[in-house]
């Protein structure tokens, strides 16, 4: 028997269980219900092009036509849009990036992502200096849409729980929760995972991070535009902006005054254009240390996996990785070394 249980709709869970669902393999996905969590605050954004250094993200080129051709086949699926490609434009924030900038743009690597034009801002919306350039491949994922809805579609497949790591019983045969019995556990908790004694040797070095959301009048602006922060325009009139990262906080919705301050700051100087602060909200990022994602079993529990360390890129990271996951748990195709948990034990 295959049946799989999902601890954990996030962005790893919910990626996940589309992927069974869609390989036609039975699960329940269970979560605890919290309004305010990692996927639900994240602003979604899949940017190839990154940091000061102007990094190309981890695997890009492996990950990106894969979550667009996946948001876009689950959005078919749901009669629903959360997945928005974007023009992404980064503007110059000081000498350091003038000097180095123009030599990293012309690099191989980074040149297949720059628009070959450089982008038209209106000066009354957004504050001068406008150097800078437009990154092509970038999107949005409005994930608040994308996991309400796959939870809908879900169903009976779908419970509202919280589940401590002693519910769940192993043997050789399978897996027990709650009286249900099941092939494999995935646990895909996020943060929270840190607190778990069967992973309990995992350096989780997790972040706190804060989004703004404001109203300013952008006029047509509907671009995603970043010096200092960035920031998403939206359908609504209203606009998100981050984020930040705090590696000590009080707690996991909590965020410093300092911290608060200075995202509102560099919003203001942005744009040219009053701004309205309407909400603030925090959550933490599951980072592990050295690592850019965590999957696969247990080295001595081979029904008990593990899918996390998603970081700052979960929108474009979950659903190649969790295929990646699908594939050794019902093909026995080996994970890859760079993110296989039994090479991080
Ligand atoms: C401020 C901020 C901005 C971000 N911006 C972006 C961005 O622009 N682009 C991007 O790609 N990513 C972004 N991220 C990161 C992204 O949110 C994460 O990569 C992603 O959400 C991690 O997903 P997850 O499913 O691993 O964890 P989570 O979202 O934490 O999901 C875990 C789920 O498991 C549930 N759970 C935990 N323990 C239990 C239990 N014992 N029983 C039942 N349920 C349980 C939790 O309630 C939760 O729903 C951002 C994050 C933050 C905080």
């Amino acid at each position: 028997m295959t049946r799989i249980l999902i601890i954990g709709q996030g962005l790893a869970g919910t990626a996940l269980a589309w992927r069974l669902h869609e390989r036609g393999v039975p699960f329940l996905i269970v979560d605890r219900g919290e309004a305010v969590t990692c996927s639900k605050v994240a602003a979604g954004l899949i940017t190839p092009v990154t940091g000061m250094r102007l990094k190309v993200s981890w695997r890009f080129e492996t990950f990106y036509p894969e979550a667009l051709r996946f948001y876009r086949r689950i959005g078919k699926r749901l009669a629903t849009r959360f997945f928005f490609p974007r023009g992404y434009v980064r503007l110059l924030k000081d000498d350091t990036e003038r000097q180095k900038w123009p030599k990293r743009l012309r690099e191989s690597d980074v040149g297949p992502f720059v628009h070959p034009h450089t982008p038209r801002l209106d000066p009354a919306v957004i504050s001068l200096p406008h150097e800078g350039f437009q990154q092509r491949h970038a999107a949005w994922l409005d994930t608040v849409t994308y996991l309400e809805a796959s939870r809908h579609f879900f169903g009976d497949a779908f419970q509202t729980a919280v589940i401590q790591p002693g519910d769940v019983q192993d043997d050789a045969d399978g897996i027990t929760w709650s009286g249900q019995r099941f092939s494999h556990v995935v646990w895909a908790q996020g943060w929270q995972a840190a607190q778990h004694p069967l992973f309990h040797w995992i350096p989780f070095q997790n972040a706190l991070g804060t989004i703004l959301t404001a109203k300013a009048d952008l006029q047509n602006e509907r671009r995603i535009l970043n010096r200092g922060c960035w920031l998403i325009p939206r359908a609504d009139g209203t606009l998100r902006a981050g984020s930040t990262y705090e590696w000590q906080f009080t707690g996991p919705h909590t965020a410093s005054a300092a911290a608060l301050t200075a995202l509102e700051t560099k919003l203001r100087n942005l744009l040219a254009v009053p701004v309205e602060l309407l909400d603030a909200q925090s959550a933490v990022r599951p980072i592990i240390k050295g690592k850019q994602a965590l999957l696969g079993t247990h080295p001595s529990h081979p029904r008990v996996a593990f899918f996390n360390g998603l970081g700052s890129k979960g929108s474009l990271r979950a659903p190649w990785l969790a295929k990646h996951l699908v594939e050794h748990l019902l093909d026995g195709k080996p994970v890859d070394t760079e993110f296989d948990l039994q090479g991080n034990t």
